[in-house]
């Protein structure tokens, strides 16, 4: 059933999920890439994790990816003495980077980032929570912030904290984290998520410690940082990365929540320049921690997302630690199968005069989905390497699947968030004349999964010769009973 649905979708896994059984469970509802939440857990329980998700993947008989989320330089209050505080608007409240992370009481609070100090100057606004607490920084005093409470509440440990309007100077990259990619590596996952870049140079740092543990990682960065969303910064951090998350949480709390939805949008209309994913994530069916079904306006929210060619949305608490784990992936399924029905975009509506293809292979992928926008096509079977080739075609919005041929696990692993893209592991080792030979396989194999029927044409795209890594340079329209 997963395989009609176009638009991917990424579950965070967690205590409500991560069970054999649920992992089952939910993959056979159709979750496309998990995602592992690297601020919880030790390296052994995040290899124990992958290997479930790989268990039950291979139980349903799917290529299912594995997303490593770092924790990035989220700021963080301390503990309290009594577990929380209650702020009283107009109190006085004091942040303070010398005191132990245990001790906070109703006038104090430690700090897990101390350079916060460096960072804030009398006037700056600072959210905690979420942005569900708000104080004002009143002056700086040896290692207290001195603030006034504006919008009061409950605070209790370790709830994170931003500045309003960005700005603050912490390393996207922190001493866990390089020690999480290492981890990471080690596990195999196939792509890996950067908390808070400001730019694409925090994203090439990234890439340089994988490319050292000698993975070809995918490298996802989280777009949650006011500095980020700057139009020269994200264009750099698009060039930079594998695909980009719309990290809607911290986002919103850094430049406002009102201005999240004009960002999404820019985002999602400048990403196909760059051919990089985009992942539309956080409360998208946040309601559903609680509830069974989804509200009208988070149903609109993914919908929306989908509308605007997103190659995958995301689930986070709602099927990390939610009540309803599984039924949230179905109602983002429905959701996102019932929108792509009634919205087909010719590819032709996509193609961008002032970025043609820049190479052989973007050019057959470009001339592949045209054709098969205006030719009865059922399926497009892309023999490929590295998966650039199903990249290129999967950025033409288009209702034709397109499969990822390959028998490259890592790069099954790295189709699965490409919107619109099938990862078909074809275990066979062409060599370089054997073109004839992947024809009658594929269109095997084509029948042999109801993929397509003796009448059906569908388009292959490979290199000759076979087998060289980039080397996509011809398209062949062939119908499936044919002799050719
Ligand atoms: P997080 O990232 O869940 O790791 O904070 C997503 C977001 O900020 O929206
Ligand atoms: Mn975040």
């Amino acid at each position: 059933m997963s395989q009609l649905r176009r638009t991917k979708i990424v579950a965070t896994i967690g205590p409500a999920s991560e069970s054999p059984e649920m992992l089952y469970k939910m993959i056979g509802a159709g979750v496309n890439v998990v995602r592992l939440n690297f601020s919880h857990g030790t390296p052994e329980e995040h290899q124990q994790r992958a290997e479930n998700v790989r268990a039950a993947a291979k139980a349903h008989n799917v290529t299912v990816g594995i997303l490593a989320d770092m924790q990035g330089p989220k700021i963080r209050c301390g503990k309290f003495k009594k577990g929380k505080t209650f702020l009283e608007p107009g109190q006085k409240f004091i942040l303070d980077a010398a005191l132990p992370l245990e001790d906070g009481d109703d006038e104090r609070v430690g700090l897990t980032y101390k350079e916060l100090l460096h960072d804030v100057e009398p006037g700056a606004r600072l959210l905690l929570n979420d942005g569900l607490l708000v104080m004002d920084v009143d002056h700086i005093h040896g290692n207290e912030i001195h603030c006034t409470v504006i919008v009061g509440g409950i605070l209790s440990n370790n709830k994170g904290v931003n500045r309003a309007g960005g700005g603050l100077s912490a390393a996207a990259l922190t001493e866990k984290d390089k020690e999480d990619i290492k981890t990471a590596c080690a596990i195999g996952v196939d792509y890996i998520a950067i908390s808070f870049p400001r730019d694409g140079r925090d994203m090439e740092y990234a890439r340089a410690l994988v490319q050292a543990e000698g993975s070809n990682a995918g490298l996802v960065a989280k777009v949650e940082r006011a500095e980020a969303v700057l139009d020269e910064n994200l264009r750099a951090i698009m060039k930079a990365s594998d695909a980009v998350m719309v990290a809607r949480g911290d986002l919103g709390v850094e430049i406002g929540d009102a201005a999240v939805p004009p960002v999404q949008k820019r985002m999602l209309r400048m990403a196909p320049k760059y051919n990089c994913p985009v992942i539309v994530a956080t409360q998208m069916m946040e309601s559903m921690c609680e509830n069974p079904i989804p509200t009208r306006a988070e149903v609109n929210d993914c919908a929306n997302a989908v509308l605007d060619g997103a190659d995958a949305v995301m689930l986070s608490g709602e099927s990390a630690a939610g009540k309803y784990p599984v039924k949230a992936v179905e109602a983002m399924h429905r959701t996102c199968l019932e929108t792509e029905r009634h919205h087909i975009h010719p590819s032709t509506q996509t193609r961008d005069p002032d970025s043609p293809p820049h190479s052989i292979d973007a050019c057959i992928a470009q001339q592949a989905m045209e054709v098969a926008n205006y030719m009865d096509i059922k399926a497009i079977a892309a023999f490929t390497q590295t998966g650039n080739t199903t990249l290129y075609m999967s950025r033409h919005l288009g209702d034709v699947p397109i499969y990822a041929v390959t028998n490259e696990q890592s790069t099954l692993g790295r189709v699965t968030l490409f919107r619109n893209v099938i990862p078909l592991c074809m275990p066979a080792n062409y060599g370089p004349q054997d073109a004839p030979q992947a024809t009658l396989d594929v269109k095997q194999r084509m029948l042999d999964d109801g993929i397509a029927g003796e009448d059906d044409f569908i388009i292959m795209t490979f290199g000759t010769p076979m087998g060289m890594s980039g080397g996509t340079n011809a398209m062949k329209i062939i119908r499936v009973g044919g002799d050719i």
